[in-house]
């Protein structure tokens, strides 16, 4: 295992003669035996990061490295890079174990070794020795994912890349593998890049999180710096469960004031113009007393938490019931009382101040 880095890297593809910008000059550093998160919305450049990393994509600036090896040159198989892709791609007309062992082959890895590996990595990703003589269509989607990580891990790679290897697998088979990918990278402190589109998947598994948008990286931090303080308003509307709400308004004489009406606190003194405000859900409370009014639009709920999403002229909030509190109806008018103190508060363009 070793730690990796980004220096820079860009990559564009052409559509057409229209020029495609999948990284801009993005910096990544993992440490060794870190398990990073990537996350963002689907073509902000996850994909291209991962094949940037494994020598699948050569970048048209920017350097990549393997603990002090420049391999920013090196062809795939001259990395070791288990890479895991969102499908477990399983070659058909091959055996299990042939699959496990097909990265060893590739490498030209000594024969007496290959077999100890393939039935060590097949052991740790839970494959039973039942199945290896069996081809892929024989087994079901779970397994074949578990085959795909076995693969990726019978090489010793310096890193694994894990190109969002849950999303193809129904629900419950998703938190099953989750759980297990999180006990076998602490198990053997593998330095992983995990890549998803699912930000709860990112927030629990990864011990650092980097927000991606647009081939670049909104923010890199662990899970509760990016809920508790996210650096602008794509990082704050990404990041969380029910999405923080987000009001336009302004500030002045120390008030945040909502541009529609019907919703203005405190603020703190910062006289800055247009701002918005984010509010989480648990900030936001249904009180009788409460001196915001609007209107339930829907109500979520969920068995652990009861989510009432309310409208009104400020726009949208968002209010977190206690267990014991009933839900309202949707169409009944409701007062909310807002944790002003908790409010985040970005300019303009959406930077936090
Ligand atoms: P993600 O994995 O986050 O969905 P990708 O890395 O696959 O994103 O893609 C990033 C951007 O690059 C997208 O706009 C995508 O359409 C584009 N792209 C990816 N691969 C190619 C390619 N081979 N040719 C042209 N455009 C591509
Ligand atoms: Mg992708």
């Amino acid at each position: 295992m070793a730690r990796v880095r980004l220096a820079e890297v860009s990559k564009t593809y052409r559509r057409g003669t229209a020029p495609v910008f999948a990284l801009r000059e993005l910096s990544l550093d993992i440490a060794e035996g870190e398990l990073l998160a990537v996350v963002g919305p689907s073509g902000c450049g996850k994909t291209t990061l991962l094949r940037t990393v494994a020598g699948l994509e050569r970048p048209d600036s920017g350097r990549v490295s393997f603990g002090e090896r420049d391999v920013t040159e090196l062809p795939p198989e001259r990395r070791a890079a288990g890479y895991v892709f969102q499908r477990p791609a399983l070659y058909p007309h091959l055996s299990i174990y042939d699959n496990i062992a097909f990265g060893l082959r590739a490498r030209r890895t000594e024969r007496s070794k290959i077999d100890s590996r393939v039935r060590a990595a097949a052991a740790r990703m839970r494959v039973d020795e039942g199945l290896l003589e069996q081809r892929p269509r024989e087994i079901s989607g779970g397994q074949q994912q578990r085959v795909a990580l076995a693969r990726a891990l019978a090489i010793d790679p310096d890193i694994f890349l894990l190109d969002e290897p849950l999303s193809g697998l129904d629900a419950q088979l998703r938190a099953e593998l989750r759980v297990e990918l999180a006990r076998i990278h602490n198990a053997i402190g593998s330095t992983t890049l995990f890549v998803t589109h699912d930000q709860s998947e990112a927030l629990s598994l990864g011990e650092r999180v980097a927000v991606v948008n647009d081939g670049r990286i909104e923010q890199l931090g662990t899970p509760r710096e990016l809920y508790d303080a996210p650096v602008n308003t794509f990082v704050a509307g990404f990041i969380g469960t029910p999405p923080m709400a987000l009001l336009n308004g302004s500030i002045g004489d120390g008030r945040f004031v909502a541009e529609g009406g019907g919703l203005a606190f405190a603020s703190g003194a910062q006289a800055l113009g247009a701002a918005i405000a984010g509010l989480r859900a648990e900030d936001v409370v249904l009180d009788p007393t409460g001196g915001v009014r609007g209107v339930v639009r829907v109500v979520e709920d969920i068995g652990s938490d009861c989510y009432v999403y309310v409208g009104g002229p400020f726009g949208a909030l968002v209010a977190r019931l206690r267990p014991d509190e009933t839900p309202p109806h949707a169409g009944e008018s409701v007062n909310l009382r807002l944790a002003a103190a908790r409010a985040h508060f970005f300019d303009g363009a959406g930077l936090r101040r």
